[in-house]
């Protein structure tokens, strides 16, 4: 369960040519802007889960 989703779209030129980079994990090149980025996970919000069915949200 170490693998993650892939990006649909390149965060730079929104275009969906992604393929995984040889830097490693969670590293993606897109091949329609030649660039080469990462996601990395930054951890868990900590506002945790809103309920929606709520009419307002308060934070
Ligand atoms: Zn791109």
């Amino acid at each position: 369960m170490s693998e993650r989703a892939a990006p649909f779209h390149c965060p730079y030129c929104a275009d969906e040519d992604l393929r995984p980079h040889e830097a490693g994990h969670g590293a993606w090149e897109c091949g329609a802007c030649n660039r080469a980025f990462q996601l990395k996970f930054l951890g868990l919000l900590a506002r945790g889960v809103q309920p929606t069915s709520s009419g307002e949200s308060q934070i």
